[in-house]
């Protein structure tokens, strides 16, 4: 049984690692040079004698049974390791032997799978306005990234968005030594008071709330960061649909923006999905064949529910019965979850802070009055060229959607992630 996981994230790891302690041959698939994910960066150090970490590797397409990757510069070590478990029967040799005459680095370009598990994780979604494309302003998820690895970008600093993520990002750039001006939570903490049973079933949360205190005395909630110019920020304070009621200006430096997070299901198009993200079943199968998806594809919910997901997705996936511990673990995961969604939707009112000059899609330089009157994703790209640029929409996409009424159409791409069109016509012609 030969099993492929997309992403080393608290999900892939767990995955991979359940999979081949049920005798799987697995190899798990990341873009980073380390697994851990967004949540462990890097510190996971994942070790599994049954698992081919394949580090420095995309995934980019799946067709039928086999996943396409790319740019694997892989030491030589570890392409033989793949190679001696087995797997070089999987590997497509005709594009290995030109990989040798090209500029790419050896390794594998297309993998063969009984059963493919995809842990591609999320990014996080800014909301617009004036002045965020301006110096001085970041997403919290990179924000956090940076603080993992000993950096703060400037002295005084505002986080702004919603959810509890909030928190350790300001924690993080605190410990850091970065004066925190303000933490601005959108919505109203009174929202968790419908969500009893989600709390009850997940109290720990609660407890992990002490480890953000040194910054609760900052926090302000129905408020958020409305304009940037220089280092005047301008902070509102909202009404229920986050319209703004009134502004006052504090002075900083860096904004960290977070308004939740969008999944990366681009590998699974055709998947079904409920809102954004894929729908699984209680082995997390997806309603493709031999294609299983967990963590945060499936909901955001935080890494121990995607440790959850990926456990049911290894054993699932290699034929075995999910352990009853994770499947407790997911019941009250997803109900923690679900109430998350609730509680910190983004509200229309955000609309009302761009104006007409506003940058909407940072790569191809789009205003808010460049929008046209579209009925369709594909329409307003096509005439206003947002979401054309680099990200492919993944920053902006929704927010275009969200500004012009248009139906928002998922992640739903052809290729996952951006490729040389050079690289493209390299590839050898399909054989009929
Ligand atoms: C920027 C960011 C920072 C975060 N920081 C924190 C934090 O500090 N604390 C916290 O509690 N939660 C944090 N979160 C939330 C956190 O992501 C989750 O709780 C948890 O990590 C989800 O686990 P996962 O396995 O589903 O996905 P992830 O941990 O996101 O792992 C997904 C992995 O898939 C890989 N991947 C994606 N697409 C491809 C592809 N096409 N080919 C190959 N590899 C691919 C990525 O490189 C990544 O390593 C953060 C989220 C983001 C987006």
């Amino acid at each position: 049984m030969r099993i492929v996981v997309v992403g080393a994230g608290p999900a892939g790891m767990a995955a991979a690692r359940t999979a081949a302690d049920a005798g799987a041959s697995v190899v798990m698939v990341d873009s980073e040079p380390e697994a851990g994910g967004q949540y462990l960066r890097g510190r996971a150090r994942f070790g599994h004698a049954g698992v081919t970490h394949l580090k420095n590797t995309e995934a980019w397409l799946v067709e039928g049974d086999v996943l396409h990757v790319r740019r694997t510069d892989l030491p030589r070590d570890e392409t033989s390791r793949l190679a001696d478990s087995g797997w070089d029967g999987a590997l497509d040799r005709e594009r290995l032997s030109q990989d040798e005459t090209s500029r790419l680095a050896p390794g594998p370009r297309r993998l063969r799978f009984d059963a493919l598990i995809i842990a591609t994780g999320a990014y996080d979604r800014p909301l617009p306005f004036p002045g965020w494309d301006g110096p001085g302003v970041i997403t919290a998820g990179a924000a956090q990234a940076l603080a993992k690895q000993g950096v703060t970008l400037a002295e005084r600093v505002v986080v702004t968005g919603t959810g509890p993520f909030l928190l350790p990002v300001a924690t993080a750039l605190q410990d850091l030594g970065a004066t925190l001006v303000g933490v601005y939570e959108a919505s109203s903490p009174t929202r968790w008071l419908r969500e009893a049973r989600a709390i009850t079933a997940n109290r720990h949360k609660i407890g992990e709330l002490a480890r953000y205190r040194k910054v609760l005395p900052r926090l302000e909630t129905r408020s958020a960061v409305i304009a940037k110019h220089g280092d005047r920020v301008t902070v509102a304070k909202l009404d229920g649909q986050w319209r703004p009621v009134s502004h006052r200006t504090v002075q900083a430096d860096l904004v960290c923006i977070g308004y939740g997070f969008l999944p990366r299901t681009d590998l699974l198009p055709d998947a079904r999905r409920t809102g954004d993200f894929y729908d699984v079943d209680e082995r997390q199968r997806t309603s493709v064949e031999n294609v299983y998806a967990a963590g945060e594809v499936t909901g955001i919910g935080g890494a121990d529910l995607a440790e959850a997901e990926g456990v049911i997705a290894g054993a699932a996936a290699a034929g075995q019965d999910p352990p009853a511990k994770a499947v407790e673990a997911v019941r009250r995961g997803r109900l923690f979850a679900q109430a998350l969604a609730r509680a910190h939707a983004v509200q229309p009112g955000w609309q009302t802070w761009l104006d007409p000059d506003t940058t909407v899609c940072r790569c191809e330089k789009v205003r808010l009055e460049d929008l046209t009157d579209a009925v369709s994703m594909r329409e307003l790209k096509l005439s206003s060229r947002v979401a054309m640029g680099r990200c492919q929409g993944r920053i902006c996409g929704r927010n275009a959607a969200d500004l012009t009424g248009v139906p928002f159409d998922g992640q739903r791409r052809v290729i996952a992630v951006p490729i040389p069109l050079g690289e493209l016509a390299a590839l050898p012609e399909e054989k009929s």
